[in-house]
């Protein structure tokens, strides 16, 4: 098996949605990843900030394979107790009352706006279901998911999309004057990941939540992927100060496997009766195994140590010639460069090193776990790629 034997199969036979880079992995430990002619990689991707400990963690492996060997599937018929125990330990460790569990980050979404949607007829009356998000926003891939996206260039094609959803610029006055009898709730990511790790300002934030408060919408934060440890705490909104009504996360809590969860906190945890939502894989119990030995791991000493390599790393970064600004929290890095962000990514590519690219930036998202020797190596590459 050679990689370009994939590739040739990749391209006959998978719909061409993905600009891949030339390039199929074999195996890996932590942060270091191995293609098919051995060649060895440094992981500042996380597979888009998914692999929090790196791959082949042997903790999560223990944690899926004992439930793997127990059962691998129930439905939500039944209970599940690895369900049941991620469930409790995202409460206890946020302040939620209840979670639902999907499969992904578009489908903790999409059970955020139906939560807001919901509980904004319950409270407000039929015409309240209007949700504010924000020019630049991205909050998934399905069709309601994409209309609640703040970028056009997503809007091709897909329309006619659901109504109810309007985008506001990322001032105090842009949203509030967005806000209507109808709105029912304001969604935000208090770092956008997607368009270039912006990083949203605290009285920004506050004032979204104050709005909120003050006319009678519900505070929705899409942690997504800032979630998990990823900014150094355990969600974003928490470096805020701000108390969200709905916080949604996917990326990095299942490890590796696919998971989306919705926090719902206060009055909202009671917004869902039976019958009101589901999914046949949602919370699955090798999928939730495997999240609470991520989740359980995610304590003070590696949060603290990630808000440390994130700052060695921005100090560093700063000074390379090329750079001409850094954004980000923690481990979630955004880099703007002289040279293209995609030249920049495949010249890294090259020497051994991965990176993303997030509109004209490239994006750091390593594991959270990355060593020193590493985090100096990925500095290495960068420099040379980035000033030459
Ligand atoms: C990745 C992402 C999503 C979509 O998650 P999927 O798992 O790809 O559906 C939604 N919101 C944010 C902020 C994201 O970064």
């Amino acid at each position: 098996m050679d990689g370009k034997y994939i590739i040739d199969e990749d391209k006959q036979f998978i719909a061409g949605t993905y600009a891949r880079f030339p390039v199929a992995f074999k195996e890996g430990k932590g942060c270091r990843l191995y293609d098919y002619d051995g060649k060895e990689y440094i992981d500042c991707g996380s597979g888009i900030a998914v692999n929090i400990f790196g791959v082949n963690d042997e903790e999560w492996k223990s944690a899926v394979i004992a439930q793997l060997n127990n059962i691998q599937h129930t439905s939500n018929l039944y209970y599940t107790e690895p369900q049941a125990r991620l469930a409790r330990m995202l409460c206890e460790k946020t302040g939620a009352g209840k979670v639902f569990f999907g499969n992904s980050g578009a489908e903790a979404n999409e059970c955020a706006i139906k939560a807001a949607r919901k509980y904004g007829e319950l409270h407000g009356g039929e015409h309240k279901k209007q949700i504010i998000t924000l020019k630049d926003s991205f909050h998934g891939r399905t069709i309601a998911t994409l209309a609640a996206t703040g970028q056009e260039s997503f809007h091709k094609y897909y329309g006619p999309f659901p109504e109810g959803f309007v985008y506001a610029e990322p001032t105090i006055e842009g949203v509030e004057s967005c806000f209507n009898e109808n709105t029912c709730a304001v969604m935000i990511e208090v770092i956008q990941g997607e368009s270039g790790v912006n990083v949203l300002g605290e009285d920004f934030v506050k004032g979204v939540e104050e709005l909120c408060r003050r006319l009678g919408a519900l505070f929705i934060c899409d942690e997504v992927q800032t979630g998990n440890g990823r900014t150094g705490h355990l969600y974003a909104y928490q470096a805020y100060g701000v108390k969200p009504d709905i916080v949604t996360t996917a990326k990095g809590l299942g490890g590796g496997l696919p998971i989306g969860a919705c926090m719902l906190f206060g009055d909202v945890a009671g917004v869902f009766g039976a019958g009101d939502h589901g999914s046949t894989f949602g919370g699955n119990p090798v999928v939730c195994a495997g999240a609470c030995s991520i989740l359980s791991r995610i304590d003070d000493k590696l949060l603290a140590s990630v808000r440390e390599k994130g700052k060695y790393f921005v100090e560093r970064l700063k000074k390379i010639n090329g750079v001409k600004s850094v954004s980000g929290m923690g481990l979630m890095i955004g880099i703007d460069t002289s040279k293209p962000a995609s030249l920049v990514a495949k010249e890294c590519l090259d020497k051994g090193l991965l990176v993303l690219t997030a509109h004209s930036r490239v994006r750091l998202l390593p594991p959270l776990t990355i060593g020193k020797e590493d985090i100096d190596f990925a500095l290495k590459i960068l420099n040379e790629v980035i000033s030459q």
